[in-house]
């Protein structure tokens, strides 16, 4: 019994694995992006179903989600997609776990780190193509490629990019140009005599939208999740009438820690931003910015009881949140709520949640606190 949890349905999750794979086909491997606690999910809950799945290759932005990982799975592939500083990598090293390197210096210090433990540093080479994150320019690309030849210890596993605006799709220009400089890239390692296993750049909009862009890996991230990339992804997808279902895998809910009755005129919570204009019934619920209910939903938040929307009254405060429950039948103390997800009659998607407030379905569901149980049901 908790006071507030975290629901991953299973179904759900197994079911958009097998819809996106089935767009991909055999030529890619799918990975499955898991940084960020699973987009909030739960990283060993999703890494399971999706191993269940027949998933075996996973993407983290850290050593130590990489670490959790590799003790579940010996033998999966597990690549980093972030920063490593050299101090770990030898951790990288002795577990077998994938970095992803951009510069000379990381690379020396890989391959020192390699060469102590006469063990292969596995890298994947990013290149900047125009997101201005990280990657290694085009100019500075033949430098890294040279050690790769000359070194006995660095393994290019791979080699990767990351679109910048993909999820925009009226203008597909800007992501065209970044696919033509990452081939021009492989050229350039193929001049080199490299041969990396793994080439990828697709998320999930381009797994959803540019099967051109698949490569030999592709990193599922959202869509997994059961979210679309953005409205005009899953628009250009209707519009060229592919099916592609997919069904959001999390819910989040907590229980009614009080109810009460406040006559009109009564002010809710600090600040006294809120005044109810007659009688109103009131709950208090565990759940507040803490625990990732952002604060900016302060008055503006709904969620569900018994069916019915409640709005959040006042400010959202650390732990705790009100909502108007006076149209709600019999409440109860104890009774569930719905933050995000469904019942019967209604459904308050993290997309909806997002819009109130300004950002991205992946900022609201990322920012669910770790600490909240992850229940898979
Ligand atoms: C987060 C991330 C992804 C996944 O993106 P989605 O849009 O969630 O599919 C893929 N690649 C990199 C490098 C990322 O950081």
């Amino acid at each position: 019994m908790h006071r507030t949890w975290v629901e991953i349905k299973e179904l759900a999750l197994s079911s958009n694995i097998q819809t996106l794979r089935s767009l991909i086909g055999n030529g890619a491997v799918f990975c499955a992006v898991v940084k960020a606690n699973a987009y909030g999910h739960g990283l060993k809950e999703v890494a399971r179903i999706a191993r269940r799945n027949g998933v075996d290759a996973f993407a983290v932005d850290c050593i130590e989600d990489a670490l959790i990982l590799r003790d579940l799975f010996p033998t999966s592939l597990i690549i980093v997609l972030g920063y490593t500083m050299s101090e770990r990598f030898h951790e990288a090293i002795r577990e077998q776990i994938d970095l992803t390197l951009y510069d000379l210096e990381g690379l020396r210090e890989a391959e020192a780190a390699a060469s102590k433990s006469a063990l292969p540093a596995r890298v994947h080479l990013k290149i900047e193509t125009g997101t201005s994150r990280q990657g290694v320019s085009m100019d500075d690309l033949p430098d890294l490629l040279n050690l790769f030849r000359e070194s006995k210890y660095l393994q290019l596993i791979g080699v990767s990019t990351h679109f910048a605006n993909i999820e925009d799709t009226t203008n597909t220009e800007y992501a065209t140009l970044q696919y033509h400089r990452f081939t021009e890239a492989l050229e350039l390692v193929r001049t080199f005599e490299l041969e990396p296993e793994y080439i990828h750049c697709a998320c999930s909009a381009a797994i959803l939208l540019y099967p051109q862009t698949y490569g030999t890996l592709v990193r599922a991230g959202i869509a997994m999740y059961g979210i679309w990339s953005s409205a005009m992804v899953e628009e250009t997808m209707h519009k060229q009438s592919i099916s592609c279902e997919l069904q959001p895998v999390l819910s989040w809910k907590t229980r009614i820690a009080q109810v009460k009755s406040i006559p009109g005129g009564t002010p809710i919570g600090y600040g006294l931003t809120e005044i109810v204009q007659k009688r109103s019934r009131i709950a208090v619920l565990p759940v507040g910015y803490w625990d990732g209910y952002d604060r900016r939903l302060s008055s503006r938040g709904e969620v569900l009881i018994a069916g019915y929307r409640c709005k959040v009254m006042g400010r959202v405060n650390m732990n705790m949140i009100m909502v108007d429950v006076s149209s709600v039948p019999n409440v109860q103390k104890n009774q569930e709520v719905i933050l995000i997800g469904k019942d019967a009659r209604n459904m308050i998607t993290a997309d909806a949640m997002a819009q109130k407030i300004s950002t991205i379905p992946y900022e609201v569901l990322a920012r669910i606190n770790a600490s909240i149980p992850r229940i898979v049901v």
